[in-house]
């Protein structure tokens, strides 16, 4: 293979895996979660607080391991050689718990209020504590997700900053992606300062990786820069105006297309 294959192909096995990561947690804390009570889940015992935690923790050291593992390979195919060991600061075990605590107490304030609400002799009131108990459910595994994916990004992040062969960093957006990613996408290598490189939102597979010497942007990387950076120009506005109108044009234009996919699944049915 050539270096730019093997470049190539570390970072398409790197997005997978996240993807893979995320959406086996997903399921993982979907089943947990129909194992509570709607009073255990709004309560948040420190018990119940710890297994959400593990939960987390487990995926994002396989996240932080895989985020490692494909900056060493798409820096050995550029340059032949791995990163040094001093690239990375390694994982702050205690500021990632009380992310997940946040992530918890966040997704289930709706629960709490809801559990407040009525009388559990009440058909209509269990109706409604059902439902917030399946969307409290979703939200808290979506952002387990992105807390997991976090720990690749992490990763990435610190040789980023810590590695000198790096000589400049791309957004990688997954196949739908919404306004924002692709906004960042359609700069291609150059980052400018409200363009945050880690910000990401629940549900979202993106990923900033890292360009070194000797390598390109993978060709469908850039494909799709093109296509994005054709959307920006074309938008109206300037500054802060423009960046608003890409978003809000992208996102429904991805909202329509969503709804109309799954009225296609529904008429399958
Ligand atoms: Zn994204």
């Amino acid at each position: 293979m050539s270096q730019q294959s093997e470049f190539n192909a570390a970072g398409q096995a790197y997005y997978l895996a996240q993807v893979d990561i995320s959406e086996s947690l997903l399921e993982r804390v979907a089943s947990w979660w129909r194992g509570l009570s709607p009073q255990r889940a709004a309560e948040g015992s420190s018990a119940v607080m710890r297994e959400y935690q593990a939960l987390v923790s487990q995926s994002r050291s396989r996240s932080y391991a895989e985020g490692v593992k494909y900056h060493n390979a798409a820096r050995e195919a550029a340059t032949s050689k791995p990163a040094p060991e001093s690239v990375w600061d390694g994982r702050d075990l205690a500021a990632e718990s009380g992310k997940a605590k946040a992530s918890y107490y966040v997704h289930t304030a709706p629960l709490r209020k809801e559990i407040q609400r009525g009388r559990l002799d009440d058909p209509e009131f269990i109706k409604a504590l059902d439902e917030a108990m399946q969307s409290a459910g979703r939200n808290l595994a979506l952002d387990a997700g992105r807390l997991a994916e976090s720990g690749g990004r992490d990763a990435l992040a610190e040789a980023r900053e810590n590695d000198a062969e790096v000589i400049g960093w791309y957004r990688k957006t997954d196949a739908d992606p919404c306004g924002f990613c692709a906004m960042i996408a359609s700069r291609g290598a150059a980052y400018s300062d409200y363009m945050e490189p880690d910000q990401f939102h629940a549900g979202c597979h993106c990923q900033t990786l890292p360009l070194f010497r000797g390598v390109e942007m993978p060709a469908e990387d850039a494909r799709k820069r093109d296509e994005y950076l054709v959307r920006w120009n074309a938008t109206e506005g300037s500054g802060a105006d423009q960046l608003r109108n890409f978003q809000r044009e992208f996102n429904e234009e991805r909202k329509q297309r969503r709804e109309a996919a799954e009225q296609s699944v529904m008429a399958d049915q």
